[in-house]
């Protein structure tokens, strides 16, 4: 800590990155990071079915796309590419095959509703989708798609690569496009540049083991952080078994004991369910998961470090636009199992007084700023988010209520943004009240974080009936589950006669948030 400054620096040393004016696309950079020869155990095996996959395999495929992509599909460095698929040994082909080119990657969830990905593609704006057939029917008709499981996707990986031209990437050019909602409100379209990745992984490379680990990768592949700790994995010549999302906890589980996996990564739901996995569980492979996305209850960490004692949960903070924030990455660090780790190496950050302004000190509460080269370009199109999110001199506002301890360790209390996280997937509350507000029978509505054990935060709606409505609490809940992507599901519902808002007419989530928790405005 700094107290001239009022800054926090990262207690790990300075990792040094590629000169930023140098031409390098991530892909580039990974595969300077891969040994020579290449390692011989599979780069990636595909959880469901068991294919495998070797790193020369895999990056011949990714030279024969590459080139295809460019002379068959048309292409071209910048072009935005909106992935609608399942996790499987071919997105990260894709992928891989798109950051080569410069193409940038923009994938969605695929239980997302046939609306909400018409609004996530008005925002990124793509050139060409790839879907699988059973996705592709959500796309609007206006995007000109490729289906994944069709035999012309199948014949992009027949060329020989050879007469790829490599484009030259910039490092500042943008990789991926991630869809999140932020600090503010509604969906935003999350603008990442090759060489926020770049700088994340050299810090993993940096502390890296000399024994590849097997890991198991469950985050799913279209959010931030499946699809860094993808490339991650690849760049220190890990085994990623991929299970993307795919498949419940006891899909994960017989993954991790049939590939005797070393190392994985779990949203809190997972570490709280394996703590009280009703079998016996052999896990003797498994030295580490990392464990991020939401907070994880302490109750549960404990109970799990008492199953399974020789494994580390490393948890870590961060977010779609902020990047790997801080996280721990030693035994001795996972016994802060209240924290979530030290800041990562090249972040600094602020601490700052909501209300005042003023710049806080070490054990002093307030909304965490960050800067580092992991940090977002910005939202693309939405100046006025920009505006809100960054400060003057290039401070990222996360939106997180947090404070240092004496040893560096972050502690994540709370959250100022309106967000809600069920099983650390994001449900922005603005979207569901929009949809609230709309049916008939309801005069006003707004939608709370509500604790649950199991998933974290279910999404809670206070619901302000219109006089004579029978509507009853089941039916607002069917009627929004048919509009939105299965997560995004309010799971609760009170009726209540009045929403407390500013005289400006904003929504006074802080106190809403206490009702909720004690229903006292429950009618
Ligand atoms: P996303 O952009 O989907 O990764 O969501 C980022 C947000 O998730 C952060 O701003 C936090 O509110 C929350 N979050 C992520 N990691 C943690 C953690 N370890 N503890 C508490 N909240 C977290």
């Amino acid at each position: 800590f700094d107290a001239a400054s009022r800054t926090f620096h990262s207690l790990r040393p300075n990792v040094s990155l590629p000169l930023p004016d140098r031409p390098l696309s991530f892909l580039a950079y990974v595969l300077s990071l891969l040994p020579c020869p290449l390692p011989s155990h599979p780069a990636l095996v595909d959880a469901a079915t068991g294919h495998a996959i070797s790193f020369a395999d895999l990056l011949s495929r990714v030279r024969s796309l590459a080139a295809a992509l460019r002379s068959r599909i048309g292409l071209a460095k910048g072009h935005v590419v909106f992935i609608l698929a399942p996790a499987g040994l071919d997105v990260p082909a894709l992928y891989l095959a798109l950051l080569s080119i410069g193409a940038v990657i923009s994938a969605a969830n695929p239980a997302s509703t046939p609306a909400e990905i018409a609004h996530l593609v008005s925002l990124s704006d793509p050139r060409i989708a790839f879907a699988t057939s059973d996705s592709a029917g959500k796309l609007p008709r206006c995007v000109a798609t490729v289906l994944l499981d069709s035999p012309r996707f199948r014949s992009l990986f027949d060329g020989d690569g050879e007469e790829v031209v490599e484009e030259e990437v910039e490092q500042s050019n943008v990789a991926v496009i991630q869809y999140s909602s932020g600090t503010t409100g509604m969906v935003k379209a999350a603008a990442l540049s090759h060489r926020n990745f770049i700088a994340m992984v050299a810090g993993f490379h940096a502390t890296r083991k000399p024994k590849a680990e097997v890991f198991l990768l469950g985050a799913p592949l279209f959010h931030s952080m499946g699809f860094f700790f993808l490339l991650k994995a690849l760049a220190l010549g890990e085994t990623t078994v991929v299970m993307g999302g795919r498949g419940g906890v006891k899909q994960m589980l017989q993954a991790a004991e049939r590939y005797r996996v070393t190392a994985m990564t779990a949203a809190p739901p997972v570490v709280v369910a394996m703590a009280k996995w009703p079998e016996p569980l052999d896990l003797e492979a498994l030295e580490h998961i990392t464990c991020g996305g939401a907070p994880l209850p302490e109750a549960s960490a404990v109970r799990f470090m008492r199953r399974f004692p020789r494994v580390e949960i490393r948890q870590g903070y961060g977010s779609t636009e902020g990047g790997g924030i801080s996280r721990m990455i030693c035994k001795e660090e996972c016994r802060r199992v209240r924290s979530a780790g030290r800041l990562s190496h090249n972040v600094e950050a602020m601490l700052v007084d909501n209300a005042t302004g003023e710049r806080l000190s070490i054990g002093q509460t307030g909304e965490l700023w960050v800067r580092s080269p992991f940090v977002m370009l910005g939202y693309v199109g939405n100046e006025q988010a920009n505006a809100i999110t960054f400060d003057a001199n290039g401070w990222l506002k996360t939106g997180d209520l947090c404070y240092f301890d004496e040893d560096g360790f972050l502690h994540v209390v709370g959250r100022l943004k309106e967000l809600i996280k069920y099983k650390a997937y994001q449900v922005p509350p603005a979207e569901l009240e929009h949809l609230l507000q709309c049916l008939p029978g309801i005069a006003d509505a707004a939608v709370v974080p509500y604790p649950d054990e199991e998933a974290g935060q279910i999404p809670m709606a206070l619901v302000v009936p219109q006089p004579g409505s029978n509507l009853s609490e089941i039916e607002i809940m069917d009627l929004i589950a048919k509009q939105v992507a299965p997560y995004k599901k309010i799971r609760k519902v009170v009726f209540t006669n009045y929403i407390p808002k500013t005289p400006s007419g904003k929504i006074l989530r802080a106190a809403l948030r206490n009702h909720a928790v004690f229903n006292s405005l429950s009618r």
